[in-house]
């Protein structure tokens, strides 16, 4: 890849103070860190640096603050992070400034520190080249660990690759190359899943994959949207009618450059959005006018499984019903464990990301089974609509 890694650094860093940008913006419940994955996701780097002799010292947003705000300290972060690591870890009250080049000169080689919250810095979303030199001191050489940052241009995830020896942390480096495997350089035939709600919410996803898949399978409530604008009558279905001239003009794009539109032709349909609503399984075209969709059907998922047999290489983001409120959740939960099983026998590489489509996986039991599954949100977003990461793109030029 075209970006450096840990592998490129010294076995001995001793004398190195390594400024690492890891993404500790946890969810907190009273005052206690309630999910510890992104704290667990740091560990690797952080330890492979220790270990060598660095002093790490790891920077991270929390929150959206506007200045300086108690509440929004990493203070509390500190312990658990700590526990996930099996090391002790200090706090220092600043990432930049006179005090924290004071508390990082009295640490030692091993040692680990978390600075507090970038963003009481107005010169961290302004990436304000003046904090990039004030951080710039505390530090020898620059890890950025938060791919799930790396499509923000601030002073923490792109500013101090440009200051310092820039490497790419183990996690970067883990979701880079799964991205890499998944659409940037992929084996095919290769197809895409997008489901969720609306189109609206994914039109440049959708404008990025025709052109770059073999196979685009589309469900959730978009489904809905792209059948309406082929002249289907979706009855009370969530669907943007007034997209319809967009969709069309994505389809005809597939077209153009040979990719395959999947729409289900079989759908469940309910008269109430709630868990264990009656529901009927019907062809659309025979929607009935006071109904909706609220996933797709049986015989659309096993064509779906068969289609994913014939290919290489699938990416996922978006489900494909109301997977949240039972029984609308038995088309994605079938066709993720389909994938899984594919990955399982070595036959396919799968890569999922966004918010809901990794609660869903969680939810079918399949997650570990993906090749890779991305908790980034926004950036595996950004990604998929085949935008540059400013915070990756840094990397690279540092290369
Ligand atoms: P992600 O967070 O993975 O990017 P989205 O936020 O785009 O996914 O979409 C998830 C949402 O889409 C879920 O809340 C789900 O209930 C909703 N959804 C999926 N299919 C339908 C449908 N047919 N009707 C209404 N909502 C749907
Ligand atoms: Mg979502």
């Amino acid at each position: 890849m075209a970006f450096r890694t840990l592998d490129e650094l010294p076995m001995d860093l001793r004398g190195q103070r390594a400024l690492v940008r890891a993404d500790l913006n946890v969810p907190m419940v009273d005052g206690r860190v309630s999910d510890a994955t992104r704290l667990s996701a740091a560990v690797a780097t952080i330890a492979t640096l220790a270990d060598r002799g660095a002093v790490v010292l790891v920077l991270s947003h929390f929150g959206r603050p506007k200045g300086v705000d108690p509440a929004l300290s990493l203070r509390p972060v500190v312990a658990a992070l700590g526990e996930v690591l099996g090391r002790p870890v200090a706090f220092v009250a600043d990432c930049a400034g006179a005090e924290a080049e004071a508390a990082v000169a009295a640490m030692a080689p091993g040692d680990v520190a978390v600075l507090e919250n970038t963003r009481f810095h107005a010169g961290e979303e302004a990436n304000d080249p003046a904090l990039v030199a004030a951080m710039a001191r505390l530090g020898t050489l620059y890890v950025n660990d938060a791919f799930s940052a790396a499509h923000r241009a601030h002073a923490s995830t792109e500013g101090l690759a440009h200051v310092l020896p820039a490497y790419a942390g183990r996690t970067m480096q883990a979701e880079l190359s799964a991205l890499q495997r998944a659409l940037g350089a992929p084996e095919r035939p290769v197809a895409a899943v997008v489901g969720g709600a609306k189109v609206s919410s994914k039109l440049d996803v959708l404008r990025n994959l025709v052109g770059k898949v073999d196979h685009l399978i589309i469900g959730g409530g978009m489904a809905n949207t792209f059948l309406a604008a082929r002249g289907v009558d979706v009855g009370k279905s969530l669907c943007e009618h007034e997209l319809g001239e967009t969709a069309r003009e994505i389809l005809a794009r597939a077209d153009a450059a040979g990719c395959t539109v999947h729409l289900p032709y079989d759908v469940v349909v309910a008269r109430a959005f709630r868990a264990q609503a009656p529901s009927e399984v019907v062809n659309i075209h025979e929607i009935p006018a006071d109904a909706m969709v609220l996933d797709i059907g049986p015989d659309a998922v096993e064509a779906l499984g068969d289609v994913l047999k014939t290919c290489t290489t699938l990416v996922w983001n978006g489900p494909l019903g109301a997977f949240e409120i039972e029984p609308f959740d038995r088309a994605t939960v079938a066709l993720a464990r389909t994938a899984a099983a594919l990955t399982e026998d070595g036959g396919l590489v799968s890569v999922a990301g966004g918010g809901d489509t990794v609660a869903a996986l969680n939810h079918a039991g399949v997650a570990e089974a993906f090749t890779f599954v991305s908790t980034a949100g926004g950036a595996f977003l950004e990604w998929m609509e085949g935008k540059t990461l400013p915070g990756v793109e840094a990397l690279r030029q540092a290369a």
